[in-house]
């Protein structure tokens, strides 16, 4: 069979599941037009502010947006976010103090945030005084709910699950388990902070865990988010005074959300999130064409193409580390930008392996583009994330079964 061939009739077989997330996508679609409508957007919105930028309507009404649409009590999103990262760790500096114990509930944290807990060095959590206890990944790679149970203590003052896979083999936790583990540690003691690191989660449901009872949540808008529209920021959602609390990190305790100027045209934060649920259902389609393809060549991927997901992550398996750089190597020539760019493993503030990352991207780094990315370390997997058109993802698909599946 040709590759156009078994392109075509992959997606026979793939028919219902890309209805399946059609129907969210919908479901996403009209929530965040609802919001909208409900804020009463209009081009005075988009404006910039200067200075302390207070009383910035835009800013405030994007705000209202994200916290509704996500289905919780406040929001702060701003371009001061330098990154994913930054919005978990503001989180995490905020609300724990030294003797106070954080819980990760999902093994080992994504490589950056490893790295802000437990450096060893002075400025990490564990380094500051507080105490921290990983919780090793149950039956499957799930959150093992039980024993982190038995591992509440008075001290536990917040209990953290990464949703995403991140650069892990394990699959992302679906919504209903971080449903379970919040009421579990609800019922041990309801002043736990519950937190989500939401990244790539986004959208990919027609729920978001602060919908669900987690009390707060953050993530990245060159990521789901940001539609790949926002040029870049980040987000947290979830209880009001937590919120502020995260703010105040942000900003200065005592000043908080009230301040923070966007200096330039906020058009893009707005469209980017209203273009948000489609962006995720191309970036869903394409990883799930992937998967189909590779697994029927034998490659081991995570998750399986029917699987249900909870993050827009596909991982393939490979041999070694080269051959992990040439997958990457292919989508980079097959990007819109940078294409002829050469691909290395090379160090990334926050990394502490190697990295090879894929970006030919519109925007620097931004993984809602079509990227792929791996640490230089086993299993050999490469990460393939994000899409701004299927029709893209589906092109790559197709060099990468001519150019690298059937030679390799
Ligand atoms: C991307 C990501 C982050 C944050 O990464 P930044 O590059 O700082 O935005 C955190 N956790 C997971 C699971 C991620 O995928």
């Amino acid at each position: 069979m040709n590759v156009k061939d078994m392109i075509r009739s992959a997606e026979k077989e793939l028919r219902e599941r890309f209805q399946e997330f059609e129907e969210v996508a919908y479901q996403n679609q009209a929530r965040v037009l609802n919001a909208f409508r409900e804020f009463k957007i209009r081009e005075l919105h988009f404006q910039p502010s200067s200075g302390y930028g207070y009383s910035d309507m835009g800013r405030e009404a994007l705000e209202n947006i994200y916290a509704r649409v996500f289905g919780s009590e406040d929001a702060l999103v701003r371009p001061q976010i330098v990154s994913g990262t930054h919005a978990i760790y503001s989180c995490l500096k905020a609300f724990l103090k030294p003797g106070d114990q954080l819980v990760s509930a999902t093994g080992r944290p994504y490589d950056t945030l490893a790295n802000v807990i437990s450096s060893g060095s002075p400025e990490s959590l564990t380094g500051a005084g507080v105490d921290y206890c990983e919780m090793p990944l149950g039956q499957g790679g799930y959150p093992d709910v039980e024993a982190l149970e038995g591992a509440l203590r008075e001290n536990t003052k917040m209990v953290f699950i990464q949703r995403s896979r991140g650069y892990q083999a394990r699959p992302a936790v679906p919504l209903a388990m971080i449903e379970s583990i919040v009421k579990k540690v609800k019922l041990y003691n309801r002043d736990i902070i519950i937190m989500v690191d939401n990244c790539y989660g986004e959208f990919t449901s027609l729920n978001e865990p602060v919908g669900l009872g987690v009390d707060i949540m953050a993530g990245s808008l060159i990521k789901n988010p940001g539609g790949g529209l926002a040029p870049n920021g980040g987000y947290v959602c979830g209880r009001s005074e937590l919120v502020q609390k995260a703010a105040w990190q942000i900003t200065a305790p005592g000043l908080g959300k009230e301040l923070g100027s966007i200096p330039f045209d906020k058009r893009y934060i707005f469209m980017g999130l209203f273009m948000a649920p489609h962006v995720v259902l191309q970036s869903l389609k394409g990883a799930v064409l992937l998967a189909y393809l590779f697994e029927k060549q034998g490659f081991a991927v995570a998750p399986l193409w029917n699987d249900p997901r909870s993050d827009i992550v596909q991982s393939i398996r490979l041999k070694d580390a080269e051959q992990v750089r040439r997958f990457c190597q292919l989508v980079q020539r097959y990007s819109p930008i940078d294409s002829d760019a050469a691909l290395e493993y090379g160090e990334l503030p926050g990394y502490m392996d190697g990295v090879v990352m894929a970006a030919g991207t519109f925007i620097q780094g931004s993984s809602i583009e079509l990227s792929c990315d791996a640490p230089l370390r086993e299993p050999y997997c490469a990460f393939w994330q994000g899409g701004l058109t299927y029709e893209h993802c589906r092109y790559v698909c197709e060099r990468l079964v001519e150019e690298f599946m059937l030679t390799s």
